[in-house]
């Protein structure tokens, strides 16, 4: 009997467990030396050949794509390698002396550049290069093409790290989960996965390595079992993932992983069938819980019972790619849409939160060194004052005609003289509840100063992870410092809910924190009253506060305060172990 494999250990980021054969990203091809000689009709032949093999699978994906989105991505994908320019510019370089493989390297890589110069927004066209250029190269070399593996059966994905090009087309009904090596808590595979309902880990150290060792036994041991040769996925390691916890467990038997599937079925059917009585504690503390979204869509098909409402509305979205500043009366619409469909619960509807790592280019801010530390969110308001002036409005006149609770909400608020500022401006506008994210560490430590001129607080996570621990909040290397169960973190929102306690005001949390149903009774045992987050991340929340008392809250929030890091105030001792007691 082997030894059963050791659990690796990341930031489980969306809830599930799941169990099967596990499968890499296919890895970007290695460019090999250039040849000596060669023949330049031959290799413009491959490099075209190659080209539209690309063009090929990037149009049958396009029309398969599971979502309006992912056909968008392919579809702008095989429009860029369809250019014309990209074949004469090869022939240039074939006759030039070039192999094929080199002459797609250098075609591709003049272009990238040319868009990297360009700046912010075509700069992220640039990545879509790069992953055309790696399709083709791979093709060229003979080798299969990097992205998501279509091995014809369900599996879990592995990666280093996974970038929006690379799952748009991802199908939910075949990754069972998705497992990095780097990535923090808002990167794009954590909020990928909620949003797809798929369980996921992010910074998962070791991970690569420990699955192409278990893949190899496995296939080893497929070829000497003609039994098992003919089917697909023998020759992968099985692998359990735990989206809570963050365990995972590589090269497992199959008894193993056919038992962490009941269990994971049951926990999905256990979350199906919960009540959705409103959000409390074990013993009736009532706590609010409200979703996130962007736009209307994002409410399509979501069972509102038991949900106080938008804890966070992200309007930048509905501006995003725009070139000119929408019209008051696009607005207008926009915003009375996601009225109309929450009824007479509460909207928090956050002004535009532009700049940083959400550019918008009607606003034609200058370009900064450090964009995160520079004019974004509430700041923009010092050079258009007219665009925050307008969207007040907008919201104002959307609200007057619903009955929906409508409030407002400031992002990146800095000073109690900007609360004020963000308060008065909403007065004006006839919008009397205005309140402001706490995202910043200033914030935090004047939250008492702020609730003397704002409503209420929200606290967004994401952005405070990143000034607090001074971690680029897309940086996948640190995930340790972003995880939102830092000590220091959670030291700034016990901060804001003192100071909420004593206006008697109420204060969120509203960034991807809110989503962790291990985190979530620790906010609720630090005071805050209400907790915002993706739609699917309800019931896992719901049910986890629904199995613990305030005062157990309270001792759980108390033990994390007291640890020296994240890892140390999740466990042992804490909610993992609370839970695995209890069989959870
Ligand atoms: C946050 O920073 O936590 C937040 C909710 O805002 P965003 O993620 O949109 O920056
Ligand atoms: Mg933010």
């Amino acid at each position: 009997m082997p030894n059963p494999p050791e659990p690796l250990r990341g930031l489980g980021v969306s809830p599930g467990l799941a169990a099967g054969p596990v499968l890499p990203m296919g890895r970007p091809p290695e460019l090999p030396p250039p040849p000596a000689t060669t023949d330049p009709s031959h290799e413009l032949a491959t490099a075209v050949k190659a080209l539209q093999a690309v063009r090929a699978d990037l149009a049958e994906r396009a029309s398969n794509a599971p979502t309006k989105a992912a056909r968008d991505v392919l579809e702008a994908q095989a429009a860029i390698a369809t250019d014309p320019m990209l074949e004469s510019d090869l022939a240039v370089r074939t006759e030039r002396g070039e192999d094929a493989v080199h002459a797609l390297h250098g075609t591709f890589d003049e272009y990238r550049r040319v868009l990297l110069d360009a700046g912010a927004h075509l700069a992220e066209r640039a990545t879509d290069l790069a992953d055309i250029a790696q399709r083709a190269i791979a093709v060229a070399l003979g080798e299969p093409m990097p992205g998501v593996p279509a091995p014809g059966h369900p599996f879990i994905l592995i990666a280093d790290d996974l970038a929006p090009a690379d799952t748009a087309t991802l199908d939910p009904g075949t990754v069972l989960a998705l497992v990095t090596e780097r990535g923090g808590p808002t990167s794009h595979t954590a909020i990928l996965a909620r949003s797809l309902g798929l369980p996921a880990v992010v910074g998962c150290a070791g991970l690569l390595n420990a699955a192409a060792s278990a893949n190899a036994a496995s296939a080893n041991a497929a070829s000497a079992n003609a039994a098992s040769a003919n089917a697909a996925s023998a020759n992968l390691a099985a692998a359990t993932v735990d989206g809570t916890t963050g365990e995972v467990r590589i090269g497992v038997g199959e008894d193993e992983a056919a038992a962490f599937r009941r269990r994971g079925a049951d926990m999905k059917a256990r979350l199906a069938n919960a009540s959705r009585l409103p959000g409390s504690t074990a013993d009736g503390h009532r706590v609010d819980l409200m979703v996130n979204i962007g736009s209307a869509a994002d409410l399509a098909g979501v069972d509102l019972t038991g949900v106080a409402g938008v804890g966070l509305f992200r309007t930048e979205f509905l501006f995003l790619e725009r070139r000119t500043e929408p019209a008051f009366d696009e607005q207008v619409s926009a915003y009375r849409e996601v009225f109309d469909a929450v009824g007479d619960r509460t909207v928090t509807v956050r002004t535009l939160d532009a700049g940083a790592d959400k550019p918008l280019p009607f606003l034609g801010l200058a370009d900064e060194p450090n964009p995160a530390l520079g004019v974004r969110g509430f700041r923009t308001a010092r050079r258009r004052p007219e665009v925050l002036d307008t969207q007040l409005k907008a919201i104002a006149a959307a609200a007057a005609s619903t009955s929906a609770t409508v409030r407002v909400m400031a992002p990146m608020i800095s000073t109690p003289t900007e609360a004020a500022d963000f308060a008065e401006r909403a007065a004006r506008h006839g919008l009397a509840d205005a309140g402001v994210m706490v995202e910043v560490p200033a914030a935090a430590l004047r939250a008492s100063a702020l609730l003397q001129v704002a409503g209420f607080l929200s606290i967004g996570t994401n952005d405070l992870s990143q000034y607090t621990l001074a971690v680029d909040r897309q940086s996948g290397d640190l995930p340790d410092l972003l995880d939102p169960w830092q000590p220091a973190l959670l030291d700034l929102i016990a901060m804001c809910t003192r100071a909420g306690r004593d206006a008697g005001k109420s204060v969120s949390v509203c960034g991807e924190a809110a989503a962790d149903p291990l985190l979530a009774p620790v906010l609720v045992g630090l005071g805050v009253t209400r907790l915002s987050m993706s739609a699917r991340s309800l019931p896992a929340v719901r049910e986890a506060l629904s199995t613990h008392d305030l005062a157990e809250c309270e001792h759980l929030a108390e033990r994390a305060l007291a640890a020296s890091d994240a890892a140390q105030a999740r466990g042992p001792g804490g909610l993992v172990d609370v839970n695995s007691r209890r069989g959870g």
